[in-house]
């Protein structure tokens, strides 16, 4: 057997590829909720929900991202369709967002537009903690205005949303200023001259970085790689008197609004569209090795994607490393995946009748199960208790005859005989009004 094969089948049951994993229900109470959260955190302040495509032109990265950043040169999964076309699993949305402004004319639209979405991402990355080729990312862009009051709402709101889920406590937001690109482009040279001597310092992927991008190496986790970074020339001494100011009124905002940030010279973010703006929320503890989200302002995406000139800012946070925090945490999460009835039934005739008693209750919104398949009363009390049902209602021949139905309390252990057309609203005085599960007004309350 290949190493291949032997990824693909252990004793012959087959495998998640490498760094993907089910989201099993106990997981997606975790998810339901944290979407819940955005969902209603965002609406309150006029986002509205996008979906881009799970795959776009590849080239669509390589000119948003940037061709030498780590997403694009390393970790995209790019494939060739059959016409030869070559496509790529979005690694991140910000891209597909400011394309899909652009090709929707959204730039007609009210500005700014504010869009928020909630979608998987695919990345080539090392699987490890917290690092998976498939991951969830939720997040939010305020694309059509440039004032630093945008991006102080923009890491409220994240901030808000941490707050919400339980977690704020657990990071501090790191913040910095990487300037416009013209005053980036002067600092690189600094930094390209500092790092001139010092080559032989770096690691292996620094070396490369000094070539295309020698502001990555201030973020560079290795030991002798971060040593230099501490004593490189800091950006805020070469930003243009705009980005100045621009910094200065959004750490004035953040104050006012009672944010607590700790001002990061080396946080450069991975990504070669931002200017200006760029924040990350950072374990307390762990730092960025466990960072959940990060964004910044993007004043030149639209424009480079073929749109007009488009200020732009935004934030997106890994959803899993949301949920192991929240996990670590022992926070739990309310979920509605509990059933309120049972329904245990003996015989063929019986059957029968709960099947439509189930199809009524359910309608009504109570929650309820049935094991259909299996004729004992015994199994059915057995895996009622299993499930957690409150109450079962038990039908038998006798019961079918008589058109009644008995409804046993599980954890009393009492039962009553109810005529058959009674059954329903019985049930639903016992569970409770407020508890069904019901649409409204074609709206699902719980989902
Ligand atoms: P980024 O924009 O690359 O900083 O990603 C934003 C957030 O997404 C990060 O702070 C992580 O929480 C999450 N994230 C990024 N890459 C991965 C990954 N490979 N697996 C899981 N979460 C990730």
């Amino acid at each position: 057997m290949t190493e291949d094969q032997e990824e693909i089948s252990a004793g012959g049951i087959i495998q998640t590829p490498k760094g993907v994993h089910d989201i099993l229900p106990v997981d997606h109470e975790y998810h339901t909720f944290i979407k819940k959260v955005v969902r209603h955190r965002l609406r309150q302040a006029g986002f509205r929900r996008i979906s881009t495509p799970i795959f776009e032109f590849t080239e669509l990265f390589q000119r948003g991202i940037g061709a030498d950043t780590d997403i694009v040169s390393k970790e995209m999964y790019t494939f060739q369709d059959k016409k030869g076309r070559s496509l790529t699993l979005k690694p991140e949305s910000t891209a597909g967002v400011c394309r899909a402004y652009i090709q929707n004319g959204m730039a007609n639209l009210p500005q700014p537009v504010q869009l928020y979405y909630i979608e998987p991402h695919f990345r080539y990355d090392r699987p490890q903690k917290g690092r998976y080729r498939q991951f969830c990312h939720f997040g939010f862009e305020i694309i059509g205005e440039s004032d630093a009051a945008l991006d102080s709402q923009t890491i409220y709101l994240a901030n808000l949303i941490n707050k919400d889920l339980g977690i704020a406590d657990l990071f501090t937001i790191q913040l910095n200023s990487i300037g416009t690109p013209q005053s980036r482009k002067e600092y690189a040279k600094v930094l390209t001259d500092f790092y001139f001597d010092k080559e032989r310092s770096l690691c292996e992927q620094c070396k490369a970085r000094l070539k295309t991008n020698p502001m990555r190496l201030l973020d560079c986790k290795e030991e002798s790689c971060g040593i230099l970074a501490q004593i490189a020339p800091k950006m805020a001494d070469y930003l243009d008197e705009e980005s100045k100011v621009f910094h200065a009124d959004l750490k004035e905002y953040l104050d006012e609004l009672g944010i607590k940030y700790v001002e990061n010279p080396n946080l450069v973010r991975g990504l070669d569209y931002y200017t200006k703006t760029v924040f990350e929320f950072w374990d307390s503890a762990e730092g960025a090795q466990n960072a959940i989200g990060g964004g910044g302002r993007y004043d030149g995406l639209v424009e480079l994607l073929g749109g007009g000139p488009t200020p732009a800012v935004g934030y997106a946070a890994g959803i899993e490393r949301i949920i192991a925090n929240m996990k670590r945490e022992k926070i739990r999460v309310p979920h509605k995946d509990v059933i309120h009835i049972f329904v245990a039934q003996l015989g063929k005739e019986a059957k029968k009748k709960c099947l439509s008693l189930i199809a009524d209750l359910r309608e009504a919104g109570v929650k309820t199960m049935g094991a259909l398949g299996k004729d004992s009363i015994k199994t059915h009390l057995r895996l009622a208790d299993k499930f957690g049902a409150p109450y079962t209602i038990i039908m038998g021949l006798t019961e079918v005859r008589e058109k009644v139905g008995i409804i046993r309390d599980m954890k009393v252990g009492t039962q009553k005989t109810v005529p058959y057309e009674k059954i329903v609203p019985e049930v639903i005085k016992l569970i409770g009004k407020e508890n069904l599960d019901k649409y409204s007004a074609g709206e699902l309350l719980y989902g």
